[in-house]
């Protein structure tokens, strides 16, 4: 049988972040509050050419919303860069309803649910790998992966086979690996953005480097 591509809603494989979801769910029961599934573009995984994995959902964005990046900041950022270039069209209102699509791209997490104070642990990280690989290997047009934080991008990389010390995470860097390119990227968090770490310059120079690859 493949492996399966999106955990279960109640996916009880690290026990930390079914209890913190538990929580949230007794709070806040109109919520997402599960692990967030893959974003596709409505041409299904067959379009797709780019790859954005980001860390993990946040606790009142994505683990509301049930949409990766949407609903807080770093979403902001990632949708209006991804429509800049192509890679999205529509308009983005931080709701999974909203309409915005994706063109030839789709976004995931290296970690499905969402983890307290955002901080996944390293078992989580590689607990959930079994996700993010059949996820890699769903789509048989990928030419590139834009990773986002050294924890994504180094899980991306052993998703792959690859090992970190080879490829390692430097924000504006470019690996190959075999027909897929890797373009790490420093997180567009708020925090990383608010302490000049990625400015919205650099951000853009990323994703102007992706488009020039895949014409
Ligand atoms: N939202 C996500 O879905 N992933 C991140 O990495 C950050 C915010």
């Amino acid at each position: 049988m493949a492996a399966a591509v999106e955990p279960h809603r109640d996916c009880p494989l690290c026990p930390r972040l079914h209890g913190f979801i538990a929580e949230w769910r007794a709070r806040e029961p109109g919520w997402h509050n599960a692990p967030v599934p893959s974003f596709l573009p409505l041409q299904g995984e067959d379009a797709v050419r780019l790859l954005v994995v980001g860390l993990a959902p946040g606790l009142r964005g994505a683990n509301r919303t049930g949409r990766p990046f949407t609903g807080d900041y770093a979403g902001d950022l990632l949708y209006s860069t991804l429509k800049r270039f192509g890679f999205a069209r529509g308009e983005f209102q931080a709701r999974p309803d909203d309409g915005l699509e994706l063109v030839e791209t789709a976004i995931t997490n290296a970690v499905r649910c969402v983890p307290p104070e955002n901080k996944p642990v390293g078992a989580e990280i590689a607990t959930c790998r079994q996700f993010l690989v059949p996820t890699i290997d769903r789509f048989p047009r990928l030419e590139a992966i834009v990773t986002l934080g050294a924890i994504a991008h180094q899980s991306t990389v052993r998703a792959l086979g690859q090992r970190v010390a080879a490829l390692p995470f430097r924000h504006g860097a470019r690996h190959a690996v075999g027909g897929i390119t890797l373009f790490p990227s420093y997180h567009c968090s708020r925090y990383n953005t608010n302490t000049g770490r990625l400015t919205e310059a650099m951000f853009v120079d990323v994703f102007s480097a992706v488009r020039e690859t895949l014409g």
